[in-house]
């Protein structure tokens, strides 16, 4: 079938009539799908996968056709072209999968229970009834579902239900959307209600697993980040109600579905009593950023897979300014600063990294466009540079003819520019489109040379890189006038430094407020006027700083041994986003020393000298009426203190253990993981471990349980992580879905790293078969890349991984993985010893 590309072509729905009857008790799905559409060929071609489908009518009557699972497709061999009503009839396995109709598994006071739910992007819905699964195969709905159904159950869906004949249940015709956007799930639910000032109904659902206040926090920020919404986006909010449902087993992190948005427990539900408040802002940013889809992604839809960015780019930075405007005292761009930033500025800097509009065919190779740090960050980031330049006002008025264009519709990444670049009165396109399809980002080289400010652009790379003569047009953001707005050649002279530095009166900066997405490499004179000057540069910059000379250590355009020096210059900072970038500096240093050497015990007395005045002005309880920096930075201040085996922060720790150890769970969340961690550490006994394993299972706050499994993977004991690599499999203590997290704190435990890493490679099979086919597959690859650090990992992660190189989805993260592994072996090699004395000389 390789002439037909898309199966739009062959036939167009305008209407879907979709009954299912789901039996949970023989997991079996039956169904019926009648499409009304357009029959462009002949034959037609419907997607379908794992189906056994019983009949296919065309106008009423019987027509041959063939399914054949590979194509994931059913051929149709239509009478006519023209006005076609398609009816199947079809059974299907309800699977264990996290992906098209499946149950999620939990206990309410130790009774098990079941809770249907769906997930449908990317081509999932394929599984669920046949239809033509596109993006750009928008349709109408009228959804029809019966279940096994018990007293007191609760159906969703995307519309709301408008009547009940004879067990089945009829949802509202829907508004004309993509088919990966259609969701539904029935279950013994919970749910609180409320309505936003223009009257949309919102609600948040969850299983009686939890108490009803959890579900508190999600529906104020639901409702008020709707509300933000349709004032920003000056575009109602288009259906009735907005749903958010939280389900006990979920791959992703949380999905769009139109009216009715699916979650992971951990990014819905909180205690509102005790939650840290970074756990509260995640949860925040992840409800508005699927209400930012409802617009950006649901009513406008990407034409295609290649334009996945435009959904999730544009509803990552939404995360942010909805956030922003509706808890302004949190601060949350510092939140995108120290995690979207950094991880995209890491992973961009990698050769072979994808663009983030990329060409895409194959549905295994969809799910590997997922890239977070590249689709999500780093493609948010590229917007915040494009909002930064054309202001909010032309932002908003694009993004509302934007709207007005596509509602309803499908739309590519040049239709945003043009919206926003006629609003702005500026080719966006053309600026935007130089990040937007290369790879890569460049390095900013600020210099004086003879006398003269020069600027010059160049690819920046970590570990091996072709330079391929990659430019980009760059928002300098510099604080100097004689600096261009856009920087698009490869070099500029700006003019006599001398002069400049008079004029100015302060140190030269570019990438002020580091919106935009490069990093810059002063020279000596240039960065020696900045840190001599350091009181005049807001919190921000001095990040940003520690940023790029963390980037250009690890590129080995300066060492490490340089920058470690410069550290105890900002270590009294009280900035929660100056203090991540420190420890994140010292974390990197770890890869350098041995455990248990004099390496170590100088690196400890490092964190020591850097983290005991914050420790002893911090401490560990949090104060009543303190600043957001202060809580914030707390937990970093607190893990360096410990690491740094600081007597007086273990003591604390242990004694706080102690005090609450008949109820761990109401430590304060802001510091109950380090006091676990510590325990299990210093003090863990086999009792205590199993102890807190049997907390983990029997647990229903998320938190508290991410918590529990940082703490009881940090264990030194070698039967005890028998014992957890023996649970990695037992789906009622570990669910699969939060496996990775387990594995990645068995694995960076040096007591671990072998366990962990002979189970991934035995048991390979049974992780690709619960977990493959999925997103999130890859990210264990990701996981260990993080780790592996000497040549003899090196050798044995090419050996295990390179038989599987050509396997779709995977080419490119195996083939990123081994170079970074590399670059990385190399680095430690090379710099371990002038490293290594260059911390213990600041110690001394
Ligand atoms: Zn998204």
């Amino acid at each position: 079938m390789a002439t037909i590309t898309r199966f739009l072509e062959t036939f167009e729905p305008s209407h879907y009539d979709v009954y299912i009857d789901v039996n949970r008790g023989t997991k079996e799905i039956s169904g019926k799908s009648t499409i009304t559409g357009v029959a462009h060929t002949k034959p037609v071609y419907i997607h379908q996968k794992n189906m056994e489908i019983e009949s296919v009518q065309a106008n009423g009557n019987d027509v041959p056709f063939t399914a054949d699972n590979k194509t994931e497709s059913i051929k149709i061999e239509v009478p006519e072209m023209g006005e076609t009503t398609l009816a199947i009839t079809y059974k299907a396995p309800l699977t264990d999968s996290m992906m098209g109709i499946y149950p999620s598994y939990y206990e309410v006071n130790g009774e098990k229970k079941e809770l249907i739910g769906t997930q449908f992007e990317t081509t999932f819905a394929r599984q669920a009834f046949p239809c033509v699964d596109e993006p750009a195969a928008k349709a109408k709905f009228d959804l029809a579902i019966k279940f096994d159904e018990k007293p007191g159950e609760t159906i969703l869906a995307n519309m709301p239900e408008v009547r009940e004949e004879n067990g089945v249940h009829y949802f509202d015709t829907t508004v004309r959307m993509s088919t990966y956007l259609i969701a539904f799930a029935f279950g013994d639910l919970q749910s609180k209600k409320t309505k936003t000032k223009s009257g949309v109904e919102v609600g948040v659902f969850s299983t009686k697993a939890h108490e009803p206040k959890e579900l508190d926090f999600a529906l104020d920020i639901a409702k008020r980040s709707i509300e933000f919404y349709e004032d920003f986006y000056q575009t109602p909010y288009p259906l009735p109600h907005s749903w958010q449902l939280a389900l006990p087993d979920f791959s992703a992190g949380a999905m769009e579905n139109w009216g009715l948005v699916t979650y992971r427990e951990a990014y819905l539900l909180l205690d509102p009593d005790n939650t840290a408040l970074d756990t509260k802002q995640l949860v925040a940013t992840v409800i508005s950023h699927e209400l930012a889809h409802q617009w950006f992604g649901d009513l406008v839809t990407m034409q295609w897979w290649d334009d996945l960015w435009l959904n999730e780019s544009f509803a990552n930075m939404m995360e942010y300014v909805a956030i922003d405007a509706i808890e302004p005292d949190w601060n949350v761009w510092e939140l995108f600063q120290t995690s979207d930033v950094p991880a995209a500025l890491q992973r961009d800097a990698t050769d072979g990294v994808q663009s983030v509009h990329v060409n895409v065919e194959n549905p295994a190779e969809i799910d590997a466009l997922f890239d977070s740090a590249i689709v999500y960050a780093k493609g948010a980031r590229m917007l915040v540079m494009m909002r930064a330049l054309v202001g909010d006002d032309a932002l908003r008025k694009g993004l509302k003819n934007y709207f007005a264009a596509h509602q309803y519709g499908n739309a590519k990444g040049a239709d945003l520019w043009n919206a926003v670049g006629d609003a702005a009165g500026m080719d966006v396109a053309s600026i935007m489109n130089t990040w937007l399809e290369q790879p890569g980002y460049p390095l900013v080289t600020a210099k004086v040379v003879d006398g003269k400010l020069t600027l010059s652009q160049q690819q920046f790379f970590i570990g091996e890189g072709k330079d391929a003569g990659r430019s980009w047009k760059i928002p300098l953001n510099s604080n100097y006038d004689a600096a261009p707005k856009i920087f698009k050649d490869k070099e500029i002279v700006l003019g006599d430094y001398e002069q400049l530095r008079k004029k100015n009166g302060k140190p030269f900066r570019v990438n002020v407020g580091n919106n935009s997405h490069f990093i810059v490499k002063y020279d000596k004179t240039l960065l020696m006027d900045i840190l001599d000057n350091l009181d005049t540069v807001d919190s921000i910059s001095q990040m940003g700083i520690l940023q790029d000379l963390r980037l250009l250590a690890e590129a080995r355009q300066m060492s490490y041994a340089a920058v470690v020096p410069l550290l105890k210059r900002f270590a009294n900072n009280h900035s929660t986003v100056v203090n991540a970038a420190i420890y994140r500096i010292a974390y990197n240093l770890r890869k350098f020393v041995t455990p248990n050497t004099d390496e170590e015990k100088a690196l400890k007395a490092l964190y020591g000298q850097l983290s005991t005045e914050q420790y002893e002005r911090l401490d560990w309880m949090p104060k009543d009426g303190e600043s957001i920096d202060d809580q914030l930075t707390r937990p970093t201040i607190l893990n360096a203190a410990l690491y740094a085996e600081n007597p007086s922060a273990q003591a604390k720790a242990h004694k706080l253990f102690e005090e609450n150890k008949n109820d761990l769970a109401s430590l304060s969340a802001d510091i109950r993981i380090f006091v676990l961690r510590n325990e299990v550490k210093n003090y863990g006994s086999q009792e205590l471990i199993t102890d807190l394993l049997e907390q983990y299972r029997q647990s229903t706050d998320p938190s508290y349980k991410s918590d529990l499994s940082v703490a009881i993977t940090s264990t030194k004991d070698s039967k005890m992580i028998s014992l957890l690599i023996e649970k990695f499999e037992d789906a009622d203590t570990i669910k699969p879905q939060d496996l990775r997290a387990w594995f990645r704190g068995v694995l960076d435990n040096s007591a671990g790293e072998q366990a962990a890493w002979d189970w991934i490679r035995n048991d390979w099979d049974w992780l690709e078969k619960t977990v493959g086919g999925d997103m999130e597959f890859t990210t264990y690859i990701t996981v260990v890349t993080s780790v592996f650090r000497t040549p003899e990992r090196l050798a044995e992660f090419k050996a295990f991984f390179d038989p599987k190189i050509n396997t779709p989805g995977l080419t490119r993260e195996i083939t990123m993985d081994k170079s970074i592994i590399e670059t990385r072996v190399n680095l430690i090699q090379d710099e371990k010893a002038e490293i290594n004395a260059a911390i213990k000389k600041v110690t001394e």
